[in-house]
Parts: C-alpha cells; sequence; structure tokens
C-alpha cells in the first residue's frame, strides 16, 4: 500500500525526531526519574512535529518493554496499538472539529476508568487553541486534580490563544523551525532510501520553501519525485514549485549594470505569461539580495550554491555596493508586504523592475549628504569670499521634513546658494572667472538641492 512520505518516514523513536533535543532530552529524563506532569502542551508552527512527539511520548510511557535508552520497543502490543491509532488507551481528539463543551465533557466523564493495557490514559488534543472558553473551562476542573494514571498532551500552533488557567497547569514545549541544513540533511536520507537521485539544489530550495516545517518539505518532495523518474534537477524543481530559477535574477543583474531599462518591461512580461505568484518573485529576488549582500560581507551564503551559480554570484556581486544591496532589499520588503493589494499587478512589477535597474544611477543619500557638507563648508573659498550665502526657502518638496529628518537635513541644507537674477545680472558685464565659478557653483548646489528634494521626499512618503 502506497504511504505518503510524511506518514512512511514519521520518526518512531526520540533518536529519530530531528532538531528537538532540549525537548527530547527532558523528555527521556522525565520518563527516566519517574516525573511525569499531568500535562504538557506542545508549541510551534505546522509541521515542525508537535503531535509526532506527542504520540512518541505517550507510546514511551505506556510501553511493555521499554529499552535501556528509554525508547519505545515499538513490538509490544501498546506500541502497536497507538502506531497504527486502535489503542483504547491513547486518545487523538482533533481541537478543531470537537471543540465544544459536550465533547469535553464526554472526556470528563471516560477520565474516572482505567487504562485497558498499559499504565496510562492518554488524552492528545491537536489544535487546542480551538476550543470554545466553555469548553476550556469544562477541562479545567479535570486538569485541576486529574487521576495519577490520566494525562493530556497537547498541542497548538498559536499558544497565546490557549487561556492562561490552562497553560499554567500544563509543561510547555516550544519546537522550533527546523534549519535549512536538518530539513536538507533527513531529505536526502530519505532520496537514499527511496533510490531516488534529487540534485543538492533542488534540496535546498525545497527546505527554503518549506521554511522550518520538515513536513511541508516531505509533502514537497513527494508531489516532485511524482513528477520525474530520473534525477530530480534544480531547474525543475523550481518550475514545479512556481520558483524564478536563479538565472532569471542574474539576467537583472546585467541588465541593472548595463542600466537596460526596456529589459523591465521584457521581464515582467515573462513573469506574467508564465503566471508566477508575484510574491513568490519578489521573495527569491530579496533572497538573491540577501545571498549578495553576504557574499559582500564575506560571510557564508545561507543556501546551498553550486560551482556554476558561485561563479554567477561573484560576478554579479561586483555590479552593487553593499550600501545599494541594502537599500534594494528595504525596497523589496517593502513591496513584498503590498503587492497582493494593488489592484495593477503588471504596472506595479514593471515600475519596481524600472526602479531597480534605475537605482544604477541614483546617488544614495549618504553619498548626496556629503555632497552637500562638501558645498555648504564655510571654509570653501570662492563662494564664501565673494557672496555671503543667505537663506533661502527649501524647494517645494522639502519644506517640511518630518521630525525624523531635521537634523540631517537642516543642517546640510541651511545655507542654500541665492539663485537671484540681480546679482548675476549685474556682474553681467564683466563677469570675472571668480564669478563665472561661483555661478557655476551656485547651479550645482541649486541642482543638489533640487534633487535632494526629490530624494527626501521618496524617504519621506515610503516612511
Ligand atoms: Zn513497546
Amino acid at each position: 500500500m502506497y504511504q505518503n512520505i510524511s506518514r512512511k518516514y514519521r520518526p518512531q523513536t526520540f533518536q529519530s525526531i530531528v532538531g528537538q533535543d532540549a525537548i527530547v532530552t527532558t523528555l527521556k529524563n522525565a520518563v527516566k526519574l519517574g516525573k511525569i506532569a499531568p500535562a504538557y502542551l506542545f508549541c510551534g508552527c505546522r509541521g515542525t512535529g508537535k503531535t509526532t512527539l506527542a504520540r512518541l511520548f505517550a507510546k514511551t510511557l505506556n510501553c511493555h518493554r521499554l529499552q535501556d535508552n528509554f525508547e519505545p520497543c515499538n513490538a509490544c502490543p501498546s506500541c502497536l496499538a497507538i502506531m497504527q491509532g486502535k489503542s483504547l488507551d491513547v486518545m487523538e481528539i482533533d481541537g478543531a472539529s470537537n471543540r465544544g463543551i459536550d465533547d469535553i465533557r464526554q472526556i470528563n466523564e471516560t477520565v474516572g476508568y482505567a487504562a485497558t493495557q498499559s499504565t496510562y490514559k492518554i488524552y492528545i488534543i491537536d489544535e487546542v487553541h480551538m476550543l470554545t472558553k466553555e469548553a476550556f473551562n469544562a477541562l479545567l476542573k479535570t486538569l485541576e486534580e486529574p487521576p495519577s494514571t490520566v494525562k493530556f498532551f497537547f498541542a497548538t500552533t498559536e499558544p497565546h490563544k490557549v487561556l492562561p488557567t490552562i497553560t499554567s497547569r500544563c509543561q510547555r514545549f516550544d519546537l522550533h523551525r527546523l534549519s535549512p541544513e536538518q530539513i536538507v540533511s533527513k531529505l536526502q536520507q530519505i532520496a537514499t532510501d527511496l533510490g531516488a537521485t534529487v540534485q543538492p539544489e533542488a534540496f535546498q530550495l525545497i527546505a527554503h520553501v518549506a521554511e522550518g516545517g520538515l513536513r511541508d518539505a516531505e509533502s514537497l518532495l513527494d508531489q516532485l519525485l511524482c513528477y520525474t523518474n530520473g534525477p530530480l534537477t534544480y531547474d525543475e524543481t523550481a518550475q514545479i514549485l512556481g520558483i524564478s530559477p536563479r538565472s532569471l535574477y542574474f539576467r537583472l543583474d546585467h541588465a541593472i549594470a548595463s542600466y537596460h531599462l526596456s529589459f523591465a518591461f521584457e521581464l515582467a512580461s515573462e513573469i506574467f505569461s508564465s503566471g508566477k505568484d508575484l510574491s513568490v518573485f519578489l521573495d527569491g529576488l530579496i533572497e538573491h539580495y540577501r545571498t549578495l549582500l553576504l557574499l559582500k560581507l564575506q560571510l557564508s551564503p545561507s543556501s546551498y550554491l553550486s560551482e556554476k551559480d558561485r561563479q554567477e554570484y561573484s560576478q554579479s556581486a561586483a555590479f552593487y555596493t553593499q550600501e545599494h544591496c541594502l537599500a534594494l532589499i528595504d525596497y523589496l520588503m517593502h513591496w513584498y508586504k503590498e503587492i497582493h493589494r494593488t489592484p495593477f499587478k503588471r504596472v506595479t512589477l514593471e515600475m519596481i523592475l524600472l526602479h531597480l535597474i534605475r537605482s544604477q544611477k541614483r546617488v544614495s543619500l549618504p553619498q548626496l549628504v556629503r555632497r552637500l557638507e562638501e558645498l555648504s563648508n564655510p571654509h570653501s573659498p570662492p563662494v564664501q569670499e565673494k557672496a555671503p550665502l543667505k537663506p533661502q526657502p527649501l524647494p517645494p518638496k522639502a519644506e517640511e521634513p518630518p521630525a525624523s529628518l531635521a537634523p540631517i537635513s537642516q543642517p546640510q541644507l541651511a545655507p542654500p546658494p541665492e539663485i537671484a537674477q540681480e546679482p548675476i545680472s549685474e556682474n553681467k558685464p564683466t563677469e570675472p572667472l571668480a564669478t563665472k565659478n561661483e555661478r557655476q557653483q551656485k547651479s550645482r548646489h541649486d541642482t543638489l538641492l533640487r534633487f535632494a528634494a526629490v530624494e527626501l521626499e521618496g524617504v519621506i512618503k515610503r516612511d
């Protein structure tokens, strides 16, 4: 009979649990010392192994032939019954569909009966946060004074929704997300066992998409292995998962480096016609700039890179400064949150891509401040000596910068040059060289100020 990967490879011993070492040690010690709490609460995001751990612990407590290392035997009648979901002593209840007071009353009524074939009677309530308030209160009565042979194991993705009176009576365990390395290593074991050949980059991609949930990663692997009999490549994986391949991002890097503006429209059309989810594309792009930034900081990238990708990345890294990468990540994060709200998805995508390409020629804010500082330096000789600078209202856009920007912008922008016509026309007949220089400098300063206004406006709007 076909069994999906996550069921087939569900850990049956503590040893095979991935990435929750502290919790496993605590549970094993509880068995070793005979200190079993009346209730346990397993919290964590989906697919991290909450119910698996609860079931495993139940199996250990009720095992007839517990191993020396406090692992269940997986062969005694109790272990087998729990593994097949037929145990009369370990009851699994779905909190989402049995959330009312009557469901909990039923539990309360059966609590008094002893276990039939093992030591403990164990109730595993999944998604316990879904219980109604009345149900929680009914449960509380039993939790306050449970018979010593009755244990409650709760699992939840949203512990903050569980009543504090319940959580305070439980030993709480927070399962954390698995690292990509842990997921990749587990997937590799599974693929080897199944005799499937999968590229390491494909594993990395699955781990990235699963966001720390092993069950999601296993389900994806299951789906991908149905697609092909031969080796599973990175490109196939990306295609099936609807993710843009890295080559697409490298092409964008080259367009940015060569200021190829029309590429924005070509790429947007390509992404649109392929039907890819825009937030998935932006997520990939953020990850791309993150990798570039890590490489620029000489840190190792978080995802596995093939030799070819490494070469591509080192080539692309030369197109950006650290500051530029940070600014782009910042910009893309903003749009990642906003993209689903806009009704004009295609135009928005084109605009985002145009902005990325144009960012190549954009003067960064720190650079701009530096240049303004140079210009407004009171010791810079020609401007100060001939014509003392008079304050002039700022260009309209920058007139009222928010308080947070004031300390930076005001000192730089306070003494702008006077772009009055009189001094220039007065000097026109002779116009000595110094005045000409001064005029040029004033004009440059003025351009910079206007530019600053546009830049700051951008910052103000986005904040
Ligand atoms: Zn057993």
